[in-house]
């Protein structure tokens, strides 16, 4: 915990390179770079122009202790408004792989406060499964984390492993589903791909796991501003004006 908060202090910039600020590079290649937080070698395709680099567990330490205590004491069935409330919180970056996480965290939330069926340990199970998708999934490996998150969601409320075929299946559609709203010739916009992810999720459990949550209305994206590859009107979320922030 003191490690996380004092990680957490480090990062100067939610947006672009946690240390320095400079936009990031998202290479074509790998290289070996050393976490400047924890020190731990990795190999990365995205890293800063002046050598620095935080890996995704730093990245995310101070976002998910957020995240984790907002979806443990949420009473909202809405996945849409929890998915809102925590995406606007000052520690969680503009881009990156939390997102990965928050979108299943947000739909077991939400599920669990509407009165589903949800299994002992789901909430910090989706978050250890989705924290092992790392970031720039969408564009490296040609899944996005968000959509990925939904599978993840629809996995561990139905208990599937690879061999449970019924249940295999419907967490495969599930990401599915949420993937292929997700193909728009846009950069990625990891706020977009979690809005999109969460709807997608909240017809598919209707449909598939009669799990009834209320969704509400879309809202103007905030984000615009803090976003260089904005799509703007190309985006289903664009607010259509400057932004707070
Ligand atoms: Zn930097
Ligand atoms: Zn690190």
């Amino acid at each position: 915990m003191t490690d996380e908060l004092d990680r957490s202090r480090a990062l100067a910039s939610t947006t672009d390179c946690a240390l320095c600020g400079k936009p990031l590079v998202y290479a074509a290649d790998s290289v070996a770079r050393v976490c400047d937080l924890c020190g731990t070698e990795q190999t990365t395709m995205i890293f800063c122009p002046e050598g620095h680099f935080v890996c995704d567990a730093c990245h995310g330490a101070a976002a998910m202790n957020v995240v984790r205590r907002v979806l443990a004491t949420t009473t909202s069935c809405d996945p849409v408004a929890i998915l809102e409330q925590v995406m606007a919180h000052p520690a969680l970056p503009m881009h990156g792989p939390e997102h990965h996480a928050i979108v299943p965290g947000v739909l077991i939330a939400a599920a669990r406060n509407a009165g589903a069926a949800v299994p002992d340990g789901a909430l910090e199970t989706v978050l250890a499964r989705a924290a092992k998708v790392p970031g720039g999934w969408c564009g490296y490996y040609g899944a996005c984390g968000a959509a990925v998150g939904v599978g993840i969601a629809v996995s561990v409320l139905t208990d599937a492993t690879p061999l449970r075929g019924e249940q295999r299946s419907l967490a495969l559609a599930a990401t599915s589903q949420a993937l292929a709203r997700m193909v728009d010739d846009q950069p990625r916009c990891c706020k977009r791909a979690s809005r999109m992810a969460v709807e997608a999720a909240v017809e598919y459990l209707r449909e598939h796991l009669a799990i009834d949550l209320t969704a509400g209305e879309r809202e103007p994206c905030a984000y615009t501003t803090r976003n260089a590859q904005c799509a703007r009107e190309r985006c289903p979320f664009f607010g259509g004006s400057e932004q707070r922030r």
